[in-house]
């Protein structure tokens, strides 16, 4: 046992990660950040690799799909293996897998915080196979959806709360160290097996490939829209910026019986804003006239931006009292202007993916309303030119990999 300046514990023999609030590693997503402490007694990676066992050791079924083997971020065909499905898990076939904006970041190492092999995929659509003694919820052939989570401590308040996304020792869907010790692998893969806990219901009605992405992003513009009240009739709510999250973001809000303005740099964008997603109005956030004809008229913003932008103009189009929720990651800290927020009592905030029951209620809703996520779908072995494709935005709005239907083993 390590003990941190702070009174954060590491145990290696168990492989346990130990920490509170600050002292982790965050790897979420919608935009995700690892905020490497400063108070680690070792780097995250040299730590994680001590600890981690690979699945090859410890467990007996045979697994592939494609994975980074190192920073250049290649991904390349993989095999490996999964657990046996214990008492509480469910085995399913992996039938689509989306590419979130976080696995181009982890499989390349932007964060630091990357173990290689690295199996990407969090938005992970598939049809159950196997179902433990004790598993109540699924049964053999049900369609089923893994997101970002696989695991939690089921003991925090947070967990007790259904935040499971919030506790301290969540466990990631790949990239992370499962209670076993061993490193987690993603939804590029020809099967998963998981907790029946973290694995959510996909209601009749939802396209199965269109549904992946809410699983990730859906969730991450779901749960704060909620959390933050922007739900009520008739609250005017903004999104900025139009890609994966944004656009379901709009589709969301609206849902939810929001007035939606999409805030984009791009002019070209208003047609499809209004037209094609919905929204109500578009403002050019570089157009003085119109951001100074929309100021003080917001309850709630949504930002999905994760480049580095000033929130001045952002915090202006508020309310008195209004939220700007940053859902995107700056990889730099942004400059926050505090007199206009003193001056309307508005709030800067920020929020990860919900926990597993506002999941299934995200899902549940997405099918009620018939939300989807805009996508496009590609064969597996297109994931590295899709994932350059992502890094240059040229994707409108989520790839989706058809697994099942074009990843072979080699
Ligand atoms: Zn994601
Ligand atoms: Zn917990």
């Amino acid at each position: 046992m390590m003990k941190g300046k702070d009174g954060e514990t590491f145990d290696f023999g168990r492989g346990e990660r130990r920490g509170t609030g600050g002292n982790q590693i965050y790897f979420v997503c919608g935009g995700v950040r690892a905020s490497k402490e400063e108070h680690s007694v070792i780097s995250t990676c040299e730590f994680k690799k001590k600890m981690s066992k690979s699945p090859e050791e410890v467990h007996p079924k045979k697994a592939f799909g494609w994975a980074a083997r190192d920073t250049s971020g290649v991904l390349s065909p993989f095999k490996f293996s999964r657990r046996e499905t214990g008492a509480e898990d469910v085995a399913f076939k992996v039938l689509y897998c989306g590419i979130c904006h976080s696995d181009v970041h982890a499989y390349k190492n932007d964060w630091g915080i990357s173990m290689y092999p690295l199996l990407p995929g969090h938005e992970i659509i598939g049809e159950v196979t196997e179902v433990g003694s004790k598993v109540t919820k699924f049964k053999v052939g049900d369609k089923v959806g893994v997101g970002c989570l696989v695991g939690s401590c089921h003991a925090c308040d947070n967990c007790k709360n259904d935040l499971e996304s919030y506790c301290p020792k969540l466990i990631f869907t790949y990239n992370g160290i499962y209670h076993d010790g061993t490193v987690t692998y993603g939804g590029y893969s020809n099967f998963m097996v998981a907790n029946e806990h973290f694995v959510l219901s996909v209601p009749e009605g939802l396209p199965l490939d269109a549904a992946a992405p809410l699983l990730c992003a859906g969730i991450t513009v779901f749960s704060p829209l909620k959390f933050y009240g922007l739900t009520e009739p008739c609250t005017r709510v903004g999104v900025v910026g139009l890609g994966g999250l944004g656009h379901l973001a709009v589709k969301f809000a609206k849902a939810l019986g929001a007035k939606v303005t999409v805030i984009s740099t791009t002019p070209a964008k208003e047609k499809e804003a209004i037209e094609h997603l919905g929204a109500d109005a578009f403002i050019v956030s570089n157009n003085p006239q119109q951001m100074l004809a929309a100021m003080g008229t917001m309850d709630g913003i949504i930002d999905t931006v994760s480049a580095v932008h000033p929130i001045l103009p952002l915090i202006g189009l508020l309310k008195f009292q209004g939220k700007l929720i940053m859902v995107g990651a700056p990889d730099k800290p942004l400059e926050l202007p505090v007199l206009p927020l003193i001056f309307g009592r508005k709030i800067v905030t920020a929020s990860c993916i919900g926990g597993i029951k506002e999941t299934q209620e995200m899902l549940d809703f997405a099918a009620k309303h018939n939300i989807t996520a805009d996508i496009e779908v590609i064969s597996m072995d297109y994931v590295n030119t899709a994932l350059e494709r992502l890094l240059r935005g040229d994707v409108r709005y989520r790839f989706v990999i058809d697994v099942a239907n074009t990843l072979k083993e080699e």
